[in-house]
């Protein structure tokens, strides 16, 4: 049942066609997971995610992540740490974003280039593909250093 906190319905539409296009049903658990990263500030690992709603149990969120991850409705974030860190992917938020990840303790926010720098680059990436005879489908740019804390 949706609560006044849960993501928003074409949201859940977007992962429920993800899901069945890979042969996968948009259960209850599935959906808890969805609307917990939508409600996150930053990629979350599998303890957070499993501390954000005390519904998700340990036995089978990472299955359902690796599960969203694969039809595509979740990415991970990789990071130089063990703990991978899962969001949701833009194909469910529409929102295009990058990545400032800490090297020391892993910690990864968010962040968005002015519209002009992302047209420009999504302009030069395209000519880097056509050189290339590479077909681009999207890109990721994620920045490396020393979180606030850290440093
Ligand atoms: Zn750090
Ligand atoms: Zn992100």
């Amino acid at each position: 049942m949706p609560t006044p906190t849960d993501a928003p319905e074409p949201m859940h539409d977007a992962a429920t066609e993800l899901l069945a296009a890979n042969g996968h049903r948009y259960t209850a658990a599935r959906r808890i997971i969805v609307t917990a990263l939508g409600r996150a500030d930053a990629p979350l690992t599998i303890p957070q995610l499993l501390a954000a709603d005390g519904r998700l149990v340990q036995s089978s969120t990472y299955r359902n992540v690796v599960i969203l991850e694969e039809a595509g409705a979740v990415s991970r974030v990789v990071t130089p740490d063990d703990h991978a860190r899962f969001e949701l992917d833009e194909r469910l938020t529409h929102h295009h974003h990058h990545h400032l990840i800490c090297t020391d303790c892993g910690d990864v926010g968010d962040f968005e280039l002015a519209a002009p720098v992302e047209r420009l680059l999504q302009a030069e990436f395209g000519r880097a593909g056509r050189a290339a005879t590479f077909r681009i489908e999207r890109h990721r740019i994620d920045l490396l250093g020393t979180c606030a804390t850290c440093s």
